[in-house]
């Protein structure tokens, strides 16, 4: 294929993404293949010789469609959504054009300068202070590694990057279990360990004992262990828990200890003034992390953290070796210096298009009629015969299982996803197996919100 080719393929492809999207909703949620099927419905080796697109195209056809779950699907209910508004789409596809690689300035001005841009759009679209300033990872689980490999060497004094853990003293992580597991996954590459990570009881509304906190810091600290920071959930994965992010801050504080909030799903939903309630004091943190990939729109891959002391996340993470140096380095901003990876995708190009076509106010629009759509949803599963609601909404997120048990939980939700109207998933709170509603699809709307009650409805025992 050379560009000439390229071109009429793009056009074949737009076509059928468009006749694809139109078309979602007349296709099951969840992929309904047999694992292994795929697999071995292809050739055991690459072919010596080309072969013609068509015959790639048809067999492309043929084999991935049926083969995915449809997370632009309108009636996408599981875990959190992956949104893609359409014009997110088209961006990808103009950075995909021009194949860059951003990892520094010199690579790609207009990345690292739209990627400035965008995170003061962002800052303020959420209401953060303006001591905050930020960069795109990949995942919120990079952006949370790097906050707990600033934490560590901050406690460390820069030692551990220069001389490893051998001599260093125990350190401990403290989060609440309500926390995703990749605060969990933090703490084992950190080499902090999993045993290290502290998680600090929750209370009834499921948010970290801020006294717990205080009185776990003080018991390490007597032990000779060193603290290096706290991890605070601002919208649980599980089912939405929040900790209260001010009152924990503030102990952090009064021990000197940084902190990170993990708003991966949530923040998204705090450019609607009305819910940042739900995580006030969060100006006090350090860093930040939330998933614009999630509710908001802005297509996979990009997570973005918002960081109060880049200086600190840069001397841990940044190397400048004289292969990588440019002219002017003081003046500019390499962002490969704050993050995992050294090669970059141009992401702040998706944000710059969504942000400008679907102005703030849109946004916040289909967010509140995702809120009012879960409540909606609750109440009619709430009004079904044998079905109790375990978890309120929290903003679009709660959870119901069956009276009689869990075996009966478990064997309707697969009823549910064999089905294919909707998807739902599971989890467990407080020793139960539960099914999570979770509304956010970019294409939904209160029609297939409505349908989630009415397949419950139709596939009870
Ligand atoms: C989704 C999620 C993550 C992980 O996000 P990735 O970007 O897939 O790494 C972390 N924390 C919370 C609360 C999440 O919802």
């Amino acid at each position: 294929m050379n560009h000439d080719d390229l071109r009429d393929w793009s056009k074949r492809a737009a076509d059928w993404a468009h006749h694809y999207h139109a078309g979602l909703r007349d296709r099951p949620v969840r992929a309904t293949i047999a694992p292994g099927s795929l697999r071995d419905a292809l050739p055991a080796a690459a072919p010596e010789a080309g072969e013609p697109m068509e015959q790639i195209w048809k067999d492309f056809q043929a084999l991935v469609p049926d083969a995915m779950t449809h997370w632009q699907h309108p009636r996408f209910f599981a875990y959190f959504p992956a949104n893609a508004a359409p014009v997110s789409m088209l961006a990808e596809q103009l950075a995909n054009a021009m194949a860059a690689q951003a990892m520094l300035w010199q690579t790609a001005p207009a990345a690292t300068e739209i990627e400035q841009a965008m995170m003061v759009w962002l800052r303020k679209a959420i209401g953060l202070p303006a001591r905050f300033t930020g960069t795109i990872h990949d995942s919120a689980t990079s952006a949370t590694l790097s906050a707990v490999l600033t934490m560590r060497e901050r406690a460390l004094g820069w030692r551990g990057i220069a001389e490893g853990l051998s001599g260093a003293p125990r350190l401990r992580l403290y989060a609440s279990a309500e926390t995703h597991s990749s605060v969990d996954k933090a703490a084992r590459l950190a080499g902090i360990g999993q045993d290290n990570l502290v998680k600090v009881p929750t209370d009834a509304s499921l948010s970290m004992d801020p006294a717990a906190l205080a009185d776990a810091i003080s018991a390490d600290r007597a032990a000779g262990a060193l603290p290096i920071g706290v991890v605070i959930c601002a919208g649980g994965t599980s089912v939405g828990a929040f900790d209260r992010v001010g009152d924990v801050i503030a102990v952090a504080r009064t021990e000197g200890l940084p902190t990170h909030v993990d708003a991966a799903w949530a923040g998204s939903a705090m450019i609607c003034p009305e819910f940042r309630a739900l995580w006030a004091g969060v100006e006090g943190a350090d860093s930040l992390v939330f998933n614009p990939h999630k509710w908001l729109g802005a297509q996979f891959d990009c997570a973005v953290q918002f960081i109060a002391d880049p200086g600190a996340q840069i001397r841990t993470m940044g190397l400048r070796p004289t292969y990588l140096e440019t002219p002017d380095d003081e003046e500019i901003v390499n962002f490969n210096e704050w993050t995992v990876p050294l090669g970059r995708r141009f992401r702040a190009l998706k944000l710059w298009f969504l942000l400008r076509a679907h102005g703030l106010e849109d946004l916040r629009q289909r967010i509140r009629n995702h809120v009012a759509w879960a409540h909606q949803a609750r109440d009619a599963l709430a009004a079904l015969p044998g079905v109790e609601i375990v978890t309120e909404p929290s903003l679009s997120l709660f959870s119901f299982a069956l009276r009689d048990g869990d075996a009966a939980t478990e064997a309707l939700l697969r009823r549910i996803n064999d089905d294919g109207r909707i998807y739902l998933t599971q989890t467990r709170h407080g020793g139960r197996y539960v099914i999570r509603v979770q509304v956010g699809a970019f294409d939904c709307t209160r029609a297939d919100v409505e349908v989630i009650a009415q397949v419950v409805q139709d596939l009870l025992p």
